[in-house]
């Protein structure tokens, strides 16, 4: 894929594919502008080069049809305060009024087109839909990693329109880049750090980076599925039953891959799923009836780092602990400081899902990663080595 660098846009109207999916009040007032402000490097490069920036997202699911709750007019004033200047809202993308407002636009202006979703083509990846979307532009940028795992109109099927003229933004190059780096490149002491609650929601991942790295750290609510499959008592900690199969296989494929699995050798448990439970923490990997693991404890702390510090590229998806009441915090905590330290020794670290990127901001560790992902599903799914049609139709163009 190019990446926008190359791109010369002066004159030029730029369609670009952003993904302004953001979490919006009772009031409809965007409540958090991140999706916006990383967008910001795409947009003011082709405003220095002179070109005429025409924004297109999805928001929320309006299910194929117009709906003003899902209008986009209504996240305008955010994204003009985030890029300092009025930005236009253009309205639908089919409509005439589109057509007449984008050829108004003065180089270095911007507008917006209303919520594409509004149309059941885009979700088809619709070849009509993606042309007619392609009517407004002379270049297309995607800069929606959010949303490259989606094979849709706007995202995929728009390509073939723009042959040689479909650039990467910033954004989307750089989640690329990084993960392209972090999964592609072989190096020694690659340690996957994989926690959060559930095997069946990670199974994927876990098979696929078997095939990748030299140590699997497994923790979390699911490392007790994990602990239950080979032997080991976990009262009454988050199981999964139906997936120690699954747990079985994980820990004899990467056996016979030379993986080294750790787990948690020692607990600390709670005498109930509650922030202000009474707490236990076990000296040896067995956690008593009555009792439900909820953190790492400090041995495992200390192995896990010690493993953290020896690698040289790692990636952490899921918390090791419940992290979001204080006293089981501990272990994020260490670990996010682990990641962070064999970070500044050099190391590349990668970070992503939802909930680690809130705990390495609790605990004040966000600029010691060398790159944090905010891709979601898309990044996952890349880590399930799928390959993904945003990514796909670029690599093609
Ligand atoms: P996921 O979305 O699968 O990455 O899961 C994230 C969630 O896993 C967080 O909300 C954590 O509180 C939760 N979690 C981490 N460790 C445990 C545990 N030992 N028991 C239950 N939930 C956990």
């Amino acid at each position: 894929m190019k990446s926008i660098d190359l791109a010369s846009c002066k004159g030029k109207k730029v369609l670009v594919r952003v993904d302004y999916n953001v979490p919006q009040n009772e009031k409809l007032e965007v409540t958090n502008k991140t999706r916006i402000i990383r967008t910001l490097d795409t947009i003011n490069k082709i405003v220095q080069d002179g070109g005429i920036t025409i924004l297109m997202s999805h928001l929320g699911r309006p299910k194929g049809e117009a709906n003003d709750h899902f209008s986009l007019k209504h996240i305008v004033s955010a994204v003009s305060e985030v890029l300092g200047k009025e930005i236009v809202f253009l309205g639908d993308v089919l409509s005439q009024d589109a057509e007449e407002k984008v050829a108004q636009l003065k180089p270095g202006e911007i507008g917006l087109l209303e919520n594409l979703r509004f149309h059941k083509e885009e979700e088809k990846g619709d070849e009509n839909f993606a042309k007619a979307i392609a009517r407004l532009g002379d270049i297309y940028v995607n800069d929606a990693f959010g949303t490259a795992h989606r094979e849709h109109a706007s995202t995929a099927t728009i390509t073939k329109f723009f042959p040689g003229e479909a650039y990467a933004g910033y954004l989307l190059y750089s989640e690329v880049v990084s993960l392209r780096k972090m999964l592609d490149e072989k190096k020694s002491q690659f340690t996957a750090i994989i926690g959060g609650s559930k095997v069946s929601s990670k199974m994927n991942i876990l098979f696929n980076l078997l095939n990748k790295v030299d140590n699997l750290i497994i923790a979390g609510g699911m490392s007790y599925t994990f602990l239950n499959a080979i032997g080991v008592n976990i009262g009454e900690s988050l199981f999964e039953e139906e997936m120690i199969p699954v747990a079985k296989e994980i820990i004899k494929k990467a056996h016979l891959k030379g993986v080294d699995i750790y787990m948690p050798i020692d607990n600390i448990c709670a005498d109930r799923f509650a922030e202000d439970a009474n707490i236990f923490v076990t000296t040896e990997n067995h956690i008593p009836d009555g009792w439900v693991g909820m953190d790492i404890g400090p041995k495992t702390i200390q192995k896990f780092s010690h493993i953290i510090n020896i690698s040289s590229t790692i990636l952490w998806n899921g918390p090791v602990g419940v992290f979001e009441f204080d006293q089981f915090g501990k272990g994020t905590q260490a670990i996010s400081v682990a990641v962070s330290g064999s970070t500044l020794g050099g190391a590349f670290s990668l970070i992503g899902g939802g909930d680690t990127i809130a705990a390495v901001s609790k605990y004040g560790m966000s600029d010691f990663i060398s790159y944090i992902s905010t891709g979601g599903g898309a990044m996952l799914e890349y880590l399930e080595g799928i390959s993904l049609p945003g990514i796909k139709a670029l690599d093609e163009n």
